[in-house]
């Protein structure tokens, strides 16, 4: 394993990867929001701030819930659930939506303009914005918008106004195509509040300091229950990558902690071979390339253009991966490894029966892989980052029956 600088350079490059690859009118708005995040990460009021809102309006910390019945039915490894599905909104990315949005009334924005897939971050930003005071405007896929109506009435509902995009695939890459578009006309006024760990310099680096709350808050808490040992093994679905990122900083410097990124294979039955289009996992197909201001890992058809991606969880539909982490698979501090439809839909159920917690399909992508390794692992521990509830799926889970 190579030596880990967790941090970007000046640059925002990790490794070979990362950056920022943006016209001039849009670098110079992107500049502008890096120099206020450099200046106000460490400030004290932004911090006490954001640490006010976490405790009273977010109600963190989330819990660690040992998943006593799951464990047993494998027999091997005990599983832990770090709980962000209880975070307000029902995942992890409130996390870096007030973050985000707290940095833009530190620039005097007025508004927020984003993408979102699964609608997860929609829900997520509007609900900032309602706290702030801000206007938010939300672009979204039509085929997004079709299977996850209840997240676009909630958009509705907190008052944002909801941007239908019609190109392309009409899934999550179009949708943030369509938000820079918008943001680039209003970039005095507004701030682009990316979804994830993706984008162009600060935004992998900024959402990812937002969310690593998730990770210094598991950390401490597995220690406070395992008589201060950590856990052998954490685990996490990977879309972007931000909930991710979360949960691995609080452990990337462990070197016996094993981290485990899960990607989503959607109808492909193994890892083994890619058939374009039928999975979004960026990590174990792609190849070094630029999308959406950034150079990462990405799916790219035979063209060279980025593939068509599928995934049954709308928020891991996305052809490339965070910059941070194509960095740490190629270092090796980070194993990416798969679980397809089937078996994300198969470990909804099964926490939901056994546990009474109902996981988005995202994160059933994390507890499939983590039951798929528990049996090889007696006396060991899993901890899984259960990145959101299930709720908004459940009309969807039902029509496949
Ligand atoms: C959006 C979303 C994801 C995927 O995004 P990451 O940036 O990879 O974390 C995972 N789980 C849930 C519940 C989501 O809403």
């Amino acid at each position: 394993m190579k030596k880990l600088t967790n941090t970007p350079d000046e640059q925002g490059k990790f490794g070979q990867y990362g950056g920022s690859f943006l016209s001039p009118e849009l670098q110079r708005e992107i500049d502008k929001v890096n120099d206020c995040y450099q200046r106000i990460k460490n400030d004290a009021e932004f911090i006490a701030e954001l640490k006010y809102i976490r405790k009273y309006y977010q109600g963190r910390p989330t819990p660690i819930t040992f998943a006593r019945n799951l464990s047993a039915k494998y027999g091997g490894a005990a599983i832990y659930l770090k709980r962000e599905d209880l975070n307000h909104t029902g995942a992890h990315k409130l996390n870096h939506c007030m973050g985000e949005a707290l940095l833009a009334k530190k620039m005097g924005k007025k508004k927020l303009i984003a993408e979102t897939g699964a609608g997860q971050h929609g829900v997520a930003l509007a609900t900032a914005a309602a706290y702030f005071g801000m206007e938010c405007e939300i672009h979204m896929g039509e085929v997004d918008v079709k299977k996850e109506s209840p997240n676009v009435a909630r958009m509705k509902v907190l008052g944002a106004k909801i941007v239908v995009v019609h190109e392309g695939a009409k899934t999550l890459k179009e949708a943030v195509d369509s938000a820079f578009a918008a943001y680039v006309k209003e970039a005095d006024t507004a701030l682009y509040a990316i979804g994830s760990v993706v984008g162009p310099h600060p935004f992998p680096v900024m959402v990812r300091d937002f969310q690593s709350i998730v990770g210094r808050e598991a950390r401490e808490q597995f220690m406070e229950i395992s008589d201060g040992r950590l856990p052998d093994h954490v685990v996490a679905c990977v879309g972007g990558g931000s909930n991710a990122m979360g949960i691995f900083h609080g452990f990337l410097g462990d070197e016996n902690v094993q981290l485990y990124g899960v990607e989503p294979l959607g109808r492909l039955k193994t890892a083994d071979k890619n058939i374009v289009g039928e999975h979004a996992a960026s990590v174990a197909f792609g190849k070094k390339g630029i999308l959406h201001g950034f150079e990462s890992l990405l799916l790219t058809d035979g063209n060279g253009d980025p593939a068509p991606v599928y995934s049954i969880a709308s928020g891991l539909d996305y052809p490339s991966v965070g910059p941070e982490h194509a960095l740490l698979h190629e270092i090796g501090r980070v194993n990416y490894i798969g679980a397809n439809d089937d078996e994300a839909v198969a470990a909804f159920y099964e926490l939901s029966k056994l546990e009474g917690i109902i996981p988005a399909l995202e994160s059933a992508h994390a507890v499939a892989a983590a039951t798929r390794m528990a049996a090889n692992l007696p006396g060991q521990t899993i901890l899984v980052n259960l990145s959101g509830r299930g709720d908004k799926d459940m009309d969807f889970v039902m029509s496949l029956k």
